[in-house]
C-alpha cells in the first residue's frame, strides 16, 4: 500500500524546474501529480495530501472512504 509521503515525493512542483519550492513543501496539494499517482490515492492519502476528500461532500471516491451518516 502506497503512502501519502511516497506520492508527495513523486509530485512535481509547477513553480520551479526540477525542484520543490517552499510553498509546495508546506502545501503538497500544490504539487502536480501524474494520473498514475492519482490512481494510487485512497481516502487516507487523499486527505493527507489535499486535506479533503469527495466523501465529505457525500461523494465517496475510494473503497476506504468512511461511509454512513454524520
Ligand atoms: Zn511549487
Ligand atoms: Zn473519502
Amino acid at each position: 500500500m502506497i503512502t501519502a509521503q511516497q506520492i508527495i515525493d513523486r509530485g512535481v512542483c509547477p513553480h520551479l524546474d526540477g525542484e520543490i519550492c517552499h510553498d509546495c513543501r508546506l502545501d503538497p496539494s500544490q504539487l502536480s501529480y501524474s494520473m498514475g499517482d492519482m490512481a494510487d490515492l485512497c481516502h487516507d492519502t487523499q486527505v493527507a495530501i489535499f486535506n479533503w476528500c469527495g466523501c465529505e461532500d457525500g461523494d465517496p471516491q475510494y473503497d476506504d472512504c468512511p461511509t454512513g451518516d454524520k
